[in-house]
């Protein structure tokens, strides 16, 4: 099945964020699938998260298993669980990467977040709570996420 295929399939179109940049951190996505922290743990997701401005990649990080600091929230999210130990959402190893490298330069940014199977096909990856709460307060414009082989937009304005 060709790329172009593939992305089509239930395809909901992007509003704000030219199809173009789809193709391109799907493409991303994919060609680093093997490297990714968490590739050859079985069990876990592997998801991406890519800053777009100015209708281009400007920088994308992976989930991983580095624990966040406390201030960041993210224990929060499943307290029925005391053995829950949090790992750094790709949106987060972004915004820490956006707060050190990029000093909020980005008045207005949007997200693309990718999750793909073993097999590269695309999964849910809609943004937790912790996540779009920190999107939101940077001024992210939109996220546009995977669903099961299709995509899907939130818009924050
Ligand atoms: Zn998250």
């Amino acid at each position: 099945m060709s790329l172009y295929s593939l992305l089509q399939e239930h395809q909901v179109l992007p509003m704000k964020i030219k199809e173009k940049m789809l193709y391109e951190a799907y493409e991303i996505a994919v060609n680093n699938l093997q490297n990714h922290p968490l590739f050859h743990e079985k069990k876990c997701f592997l998801h991406y998260s890519f800053l777009v401005h100015d209708q281009e990649i400007i920088s994308w990080s992976t989930n991983n298993r580095i624990i966040p600091e406390k201030r960041w929230g993210y224990e929060k999210l499943r307290r029925w669980d005391d053995s829950y130990i949090p790992g750094t959402h790709a949106e987060l190893a972004l915004i820490t990467r956006f707060w050190h490298e990029f000093k909020y330069e980005f008045k207005k940014f949007g997200i693309i977040n990718i999750r793909l199977n073993r097999h590269k096909q695309r999964r849910l990856s809609a943004p937790c709570m912790m996540c779009s709460r920190w999107l939101r307060a940077l001024k992210c414009s939109t996220i546009i996420f995977t669903t099961d082989n299709g995509w899907a937009e939130v818009v924050y304005e």
